[in-house]
């Protein structure tokens, strides 16, 4: 034998890609290359996002049916309307629960509950014009899912509506495309979180040998918004400056404790 080849390769050299779509033309004859996942891995949604629809494309998303299936729990029907088995597409799609999500959003057509694959039901939504709201969707009706089953709680129609519209919107903001577009001016106000109490905002820099230096300050409370402001940038330490600041602020009839 005078050298190894890999014969899935036209340069006879092995690499992982073509060693994976090996394995899994052979675990599937009708699985092609193009078959990959990568279309998962290119949505434009947070990455928790992407590993639950890995999960529910191969089948391993903790439903019910999945758990009663491996002996974890004692029965697979759905605990939300205790009608039906827990199967993923009855857990994501066709629990009563879910269907009133789903029409709540906008996914009401028949052709959305008739899909049978499960990937194709999730790249045909991931791939439609409303697909950040679809994706919001489905987080949240697996998420009220979990809420509902592992920890006892629920949210209104309305609440779910609002989170899921709130988080798509998220979602197409952080994902948008960067533009060339002068952003548009941003006001920046103070906020102090209605703390009771006075606030001092401070800020100071220095340069250069001996030290030129500015510090200044501003008091804020939530009743008079601004009490004092000041600012010294003489040629000195910025110990000066806080004896300054300390000076105004007696001027003002205030005491150290
Ligand atoms: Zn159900």
């Amino acid at each position: 034998m005078d050298a190894f080849i890999w014969p899935q390769q036209k340069q006879g050299i092995y690499s992982t890609k073509s060693g994976y779509n090996w394995l899994i033309s052979h675990s599937n004859p009708n699985f092609h290359a193009t078959d990959s996942w990568s279309w998962i891995w290119r949505l434009k949604v947070p990455e928790k996002f992407k590993f639950l629809i890995w999960l529910a494309c191969h089948n391993v998303v903790p439903t019910l049916s999945l758990l009663h299936h491996r002996n974890m729990v004692n029965s697979a029907i759905c605990s939300r309307c205790a009608a039906h088995e827990e199967s993923l597409f009855h857990c994501l799609r066709d629990c009563n629960f879910s269907i009133a999500i789903w029409n709540n959003i906008g996914f009401s057509s028949q052709a959305f509950f008739s899909s049978i694959s499960m990937t194709e039901w999730l790249r045909e939504g991931s791939s439609c014009p409303r697909s950040a709201i679809f994706l919001a969707g489905l987080w949240w009706i697996w998420r009220h899912r979990n809420n509902m089953c592992l920890n006892n709680t629920t949210l209104s129609e309305f609440q779910l509506r609002n989170n899921i519209f709130r988080l798509a919107d998220t979602i197409t903001k952080a994902f948008k495309k960067e533009t060339n577009a002068t952003p548009s001016p941003r006001l920046i106000r103070w906020n102090n979180n209605n703390c009771q109490c006075t606030i001092l905002n401070v800020d100071g820099s220095c340069s250069g040998d001996p030290i030129r230096a500015g510090f200044g300050g501003v008091f804020v409370t939530t009743r008079e918004h601004t009490l004092l402001a000041t600012r010294d940038t003489s040629l000195s330490h910025k110990t000066s400056c806080l004896l300054n600041l300390r000076r105004s602020i007696m001027g003002y009839g205030w005491q150290s404790v």
